[in-house]
């Protein structure tokens, strides 16, 4: 039986939520090789498409146009490897994608063997990405004091103007926000915000499903399943934070392997 036709247990909501995705970098550190990391990349958005889901773009998820079929594709953190290994794939394909930026990271010279620069995000802009705001810092925005918080969300989005990246939709670091996060986006224009795994029907909580590239058709039909996605996050809430670690973002112990320690500095 396909999977995703088959949802008992998930809400109505989840079933006429759009599939968001969440990638980070598809060679996962360098674990897998460029050419099989695309591979495994493009045999994931082959399976979708042979299974009639539809690559959708931003502007049709902030229009609302979006019904249970559709997926939207991100990618977080803009790091390399979605410029030289992901975009390939996704523009043969002619899917859009969302790719979040962190404002600091993408500025900074010594930084750019790992993250894109602000030309390289224009240049992504210019073909099928809409390029969007990850925060100034990748700090954990529920975590900092409040004047902290609000200062990440409104100079990141700042920056992201100025250079001609106009924004109106925001990814927490490690899927992190609380009201007061919220709050901050709505005061600073953006209309859609997206968390990890999980969320609600808010637009300022969509959650992602966060996937590796390289997940086969049993495990990438898995976590496409209403089904599933609703059993596991329900188990999620059951079991204490401190075990569900890996599935937090991994981001910084990849910026790591890349021995990268990315110290914040003022801008
Ligand atoms: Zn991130």
């Amino acid at each position: 039986m396909d999977v995703l036709s088959e949802a008992p247990g998930a809400t109505l909501s989840q079933l006429l939520a759009p599939k968001v995705l969440l990638y980070h970098d598809i060679t996962q550190g360098g674990r897998v090789d460029a050419r099989d990391a695309r591979r495994r990349f493009s045999a994931q958005l082959d399976w979708m498409g042979a299974r009639g889901l539809r690559l959708a773009s931003l502007d049709d998820w902030i229009e609302g146009r979006l019904g249970p079929r559709d997926v939207v594709v991100t990618f977080d953190d803009a790091l390399r490897s979605f410029l030289e290994i992901a975009l390939p794939a996704l523009e043969e394909r002619r899917a859009p994608s969302v790719l979040f930026a962190v404002a600091q990271f993408s500025g900074r010279p010594d930084a750019a063997r790992v993250f894109l620069t602000w030309d390289e995000l224009r240049d992504c802009r210019a073909r099928s990405v809409h390029v969007a705001c990850h925060a100034r810092t990748h700090v954990p925005l529920d975590e900092v004091p409040a004047d902290r918080m609000r200062q990440e969300v409104s100079a990141s989005t700042r920056r992201f103007v100025e250079e001609g990246l106009p924004q109106v939709v925001f990814a927490y670091p490690f899927g992190r926000y609380n009201d007061g996060v919220k709050a901050a986006l709505i005061e600073n224009g953006y209309r859609v915000a997206v968390t990890v795994m999980k969320g609600g029907a808010d637009r300022l909580e969509v959650r992602r499903r966060l996937l590796t590239g390289s997940e086969g058709p049993a495990a990438l039909g898995l976590m496409l399943s209403d089904s599933f996605f609703g059993i596991r996050e329900g188990a999620r809430r059951l079991v204490p934070r401190r075990f569900l670690k890996q599935e937090q973002p991994i981001a910084f112990e990849r910026w790591g392997a890349h021995g990268f320690g990315l110290p914040d500095t003022e801008d």
